[in-house]
C-alpha cells in the first residue's frame, strides 16, 4: 500500500476506546473541553486530516473510523506539545496517539520506511540494520581506551548507555568520542556494554510497536543486569526517557541520569578544566525528550555558560515551548511521509529560529532587532560565531542538513554541548 493510502478494511470498535481509557491517565480524555490549544500548538497539526482536538472529538462522536486516517498520527512527532499545554492533563501523546498506531500497526496499515525500520530494529537490535558486531566500533581508536564493561571485570561506577544513533552514525561517533574525553578528564570509572547493548525502544513503543519495546528493554535489562555499577548514563533524551519512566513499568529500574544532568551535578570539578575560550554566540535547543518529557531544562544551560567565552542566547521558542526538530516518536523512520505530506521539515524551522536569536539585555521589549543587537554589541562585543548547540544524537545531522537548506544559516555551526565541553578542555 502507498504511504499514507487508507486501508478501508480497518474498524476499530469499541474495546478500542475503552483500551485508550484503561492507559495510565487516559480516562482524562473524557474531560477534553474541545479548547483546541492542543492543535494549535501541533508543529504538523495544520496538516492533519484530524488535528489532536478534532481526533479527541472523534473519539467521543462514537465515530472511530475516522481515526484510521493514517495522515493524521503518523505525521505526529511524539514532541509532547500537545500533552504539556492541555489544561485538562490528556495524555494525547503517549495514549490517544500512540494506542491509535498500535491499532494500525496491527492491522498492517503502516508506511513502509516505518516498517523497515522496525523491522531492522527486531533483526538487528538497532533501526539502521547495522550489524551488532560494530556496535562498539567506534571505541577503536578512542584515546584512552573507552572499555567495555564485559572487559572489566570488577564493579565500575557509571555504566554509559551509548544508544544507537552515537554508536553507528559517524557524524554522532564524534559526540561520543568527545563525552568519552570528558569523562576521562573527570577521572570517571566508565564502561560501556558495546555488542551487549541494544536499541531503547523508545521510539518503536511511541510508533506503536510496543511488543518489539518490550522484546528491546528485557535484552537491555537482561544485559544491564549482569553488571555492578552505581549508575547509568545516556547520550539519547529519548534512551533516558525509555531507562527512566518505561522500563520500570515492565519491572527493570535503574539509577539513570541523561549526560547534561550528571556533569551539571559535577559541574564544580568541570569547570577549572574548562580553560579554553569558545567565543560563539550559542542558541540550545530543548530536546522533546529531556524538556517537555522529563524538566530538563537548566542543566543543559548551566554546562553552556560555565564554558569561557560562549555567550548564551535564547530562541524565540525555548524551554517547555521548545519545536521539535522532527525526528522523535518514529519521525525519524517518517521523514518521506512527513514531506510528501506537508512540503516542510521541522528541522528547517528551528534553523531560522537560531540564526536570528538574539541576546535580550539590555532591552526587553519595544526595540527592534537590528538596534538592539548594534546597541548590545557596543557594550559587550558579540562573538561573530553562532552556534547550535545540542543534547540529542538525532539533532547534529538534521540541523546541519537544515542549515545547508536555509539561506541565512550558511555560517551556523551545530555541535553538542559534549563537543563543546571538550573543545573547552585545557591541554
Ligand atoms: S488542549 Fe486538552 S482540553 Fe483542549 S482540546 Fe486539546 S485535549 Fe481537549
Ligand atoms: S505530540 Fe506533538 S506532533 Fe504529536 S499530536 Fe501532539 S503536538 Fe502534534
Amino acid at each position: 500500500m502507498a504511504i499514507g493510502e487508507i486501508n478501508q478494511d480497518i474498524y476499530f470498535t469499541e474495546e478500542f476506546r475503552q483500551s485508550i481509557y484503561d492507559l495510565a491517565d487516559g480516562d482524562r480524555v473524557r474531560t477534553c473541553i474541545q479548547c483546541g490549544t492542543c492543535s494549535g500548538v501541533c508543529p504538523f497539526g495544520y496538516w492533519m486530516d484530524l488535528a489532536p482536538h478534532q481526533m479527541l472529538r472523534t473519539l467521543k462522536e462514537d465515530n472511530l473510523n475516522r481515526l484510521k486516517a493514517a495522515g493524521t498520527v503518523w505525521l505526529c512527532v511524539s514532541c509532547y506539545a500537545c500533552t504539556t499545554v492541555c489544561p485538562q492533563q490528556i495524555p494525547l501523546t503517549t495514549a490517544l496517539i500512540s494506542r491509535t498506531r498500535e491499532e494500525l500497526l496491527l492491522a498492517g496499515d503502516i508506511p513502509h520506511e516505518l516498517q523497515i525500520a522496525l523491522e531492522n530494529s527486531q533483526r538487528y537490535g538497532n533501526s539502521n540494520g547495522e550489524s551488532p558486531r560494530k556496535r562498539a566500533d567506534w571505541i577503536k581508536d578512542t584515546s584512552p581506551p573507552v572499555r567495555l564493561i564485559s572487559k572489566v571485570g570488577r564493579p565500575v561506577d557509571v555504566l554509559w548507555y551509548v544508544g544507537d544513533y552515537t554508536s553507528y552514525h559517524q557524524r554522532v561517533q564524534k559526540t561520543a568520542k568527545a563525552l568519552a574525553l570528558i569523562l576521562f578528564a573527570l577521572d570517571v570509572d566508565f564502561a560501556i556494554l558495546g555488542r551487549e547493548e541494544v536499541s531503547d525502544g523508545d521510539s518503536q513503543r511511541l510508533a506503536g510497536e510496543s511488543g518489539l519495546f518490550e522484546l528491546l528493554a528485557e535484552k537491555n535489562s537482561q544485559a544491564l543486569s549482569k553488571y555492578d555499577f552505581n549508575e547509568i548514563i545516556t547520550t539519547d533524551p529519548h534512551a533516558f526517557n525509555a531507562l527512566k519512566n518505561e522500563y520500570p513499568r515492565l519491572g527493570f529500574s535503574f539509577r539513570v541520569r541523561h549526560y547534561t544532568e550528571y556533569l551539571a551535578d559535577r559541574l564544580e570539578d568541570l569547570k577549572p578544566l574548562l580553560r579554553k575560550e569558545v567565543n560563539a554566540l550559542v542558541t540550545y535547543h530543548d530536546p522533546c525528550y529531556l524538556g517537555r518529557a522529563n524538566n530538563i531544562y537548566d542543566q543543559p544551560r548551566a554546562l553552556l555558560t560555565a564554558i569561557p567565552g560562549v555567550v548564551l542566547v535564547e530562541m524565540s521558542h525555548n524551554r517547555s515551548h521548545s519545536l521539535c526538530c522532527g525526528n522523535g516518536g518514529g519521525g525519524l523512520w517518517l521523514q518521506g511521509f512527513q514531506w510528501e505530506r506537508t512540503g516542510n521539515r521541522l528541522a528547517e524551522w528551528r534553523v531560522r529560529e537560531a540564526v536570528s536569536a538574539s541576546p535580550e539585555k539590555p532591552f526587553s521589549s519595544g526595540i527592534g532587532e537590528k538596534k538592539r543587537r548594534k546597541v548590545y554589541k557596543k557594550e559587550t562585543q558579540l562573538p561573530s560565531t553562532r552556534i547550535l548547540a545540542v543534547a540529542c544524537p538525532y539533532e547534529a545531522p538534521c540541523f546541519e542538513e537544515a542549515a545547508k537548506l536555509v539561506p541565512q544559516a550558511s555560517g551556523l555551526l551545530v555541535k553538542d554541548i559534549a563537543e563543546l565541553l571538550a573543545e573547552a578542555l585545557g591541554d
